[in-house]
């Protein structure tokens, strides 16, 4: 089947990098429950982040999920999560699947993270955390979320699973708040085919994370809470061992893809580019969104159609917001968050991967600037 320009295209090692990396498996017989390759990307993942603490999860969505419980909220009464509506699904179905509440403040205009002072107007009695994304891999306003969370005694739980990598003055985006969550999908820009990881501080909270986990065991034959399973196997690790010695050059590869984005689409009347450099961020770069206001003279979804046509893979990403989605209809109005509604009714992100190559942006940009008035 050829789908032409994908959206994104997993980086994968050498297979005989990979083969080597799994061969003692052969002999072990060890294939999951924390075994030798799992604690070596541990290892690796603890030094890459700079974090004391760092357990692995099958996927992201199920590290988010322990992420919040490992919080115990339930015992103290307080059950609203302060979160952005401008995200993956996963986001707000971990809060409700965790018996929460999601309380929906809205997002700021220029790189459509969690805004500060709605979070403020959003806090209530009732409220125990905050849950922002580095959406796209651009940081939140860490410092002015820790304040507001610090005032109310808040917990910050980050959605950070589009922020593998980023870094602002050396610190990486796993330092911030009472814990990270990192989503190593395929499709991510780090990935363990499926996988994730939550990176934290406290070491008691760490004992609760760890067993939630696992099914709740404490020991062999001690089960003290309601756990299931979320373990990452050896197979997953050992590739995540192999893709994390390359992330780097894979990094400088996508760099170079949105450099060349950049100059061909900057300046676009219209065209809005959210992901921008920041002084003393250092970017992932994940993802190449695109916003088209209404004087680019075409909507999002001719845009859409004309890449599709030339087999282009744009996704729009991210649309509805989750406030919107049919399985929460009549809980929430998606028009009290006006910003997040008014991205993703223009937002499109644009194919990005570390092998791209330049043809294909330049026959991307072409197409996209070939709708414009
Ligand atoms: C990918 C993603 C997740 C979920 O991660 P999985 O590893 O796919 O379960 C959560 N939040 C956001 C914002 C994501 O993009």
């Amino acid at each position: 089947m050829d789908i032409g320009i994908p959206v994104a295209r997993s980086s994968m090692p050498p297979l005989e990098e990979y083969a080597a990396e799994i061969a003692p498996l052969w002999e072990s017989r060890w294939l999951t429950n924390m075994g030798a390759e799992h604690r070596k990307l541990e290892g690796m993942l603890r030094e890459r982040l700079g974090v004391e603490s760092v357990e692995l999860f099958a996927n992201g969505h199920l590290a988010l999920e322990c992420a919040l419980q490992a919080l115990g909220f339930a015992e103290d009464g307080r059950d609203e999560v302060v979160t952005t509506p401008f995200t993956f699904a996963s986001t707000t179905h971990a809060i409700v699947r965790s018996g929460l509440t999601p309380v929906f403040a809205d997002v700021r205009p220029d790189d459509l993270t969690l805004d500060p002072e709605a979070v403020e107007r959003a806090v209530t009695p009732r409220t125990c955390a905050i849950l922002p994304v580095h959406v796209y891999g651009s940081l939140c306003d860490v410092d002015a979320l820790q304040a507001v969370a610090d005032r109310h005694d808040l917990k910050v739980v980050y959605d950070a699973a589009h922020a593998f990598g980023v870094e602002r003055d050396g610190a990486s985006a796993a330092s911030f708040g009472d814990a990270s969550m990192f989503s190593f999908h395929a499709t991510k820009a780090f990935n363990t085919v499926e996988g994730g990881a939550v990176c934290f501080r406290d070491p008691e909270y760490g004992e609760a994370l760890a067993r939630l986990r696992n099914f709740g065991l404490a020991g062999p034959d001690d089960v003290r809470s309601v756990g299931g399973n979320a373990k990452m196997d050896e197979l997953r690790a050992a590739m995540g061992v192999c893709n994390l010695r390359r992330f780097d050059g894979e990094v400088a590869k996508r760099a170079a893809v949105a450099a060349r984005y950049r100059e061909r689409l900057e300046g676009v009347p219209g065209l809005r580019l959210p992901c921008q450099p920041r002084p003393g961020v250092k970017p992932n770069h994940a993802y190449m969104p695109v916003l088209f206001d209404d004087a680019f003279g075409a909507s999002r979804d001719e845009v859409l159609a004309a890449l599709a046509a030339e087999g282009v893979g744009a996704r729009r990403y991210f649309y509805p917001l989750t406030s919107a989605f049919p399985c929460y209809q009549g809980a929430y109005d998606p028009g009290e968050t006006p910003v997040a509604e008014d991205a993703a009714a223009k937002v499109l992100a644009l194919p990005m991967y570390a092998d791209l190559a330049p043809g294909d942006v330049d026959l991307v940009c072409e197409t996209v600037r070939g709708c414009a008035r």
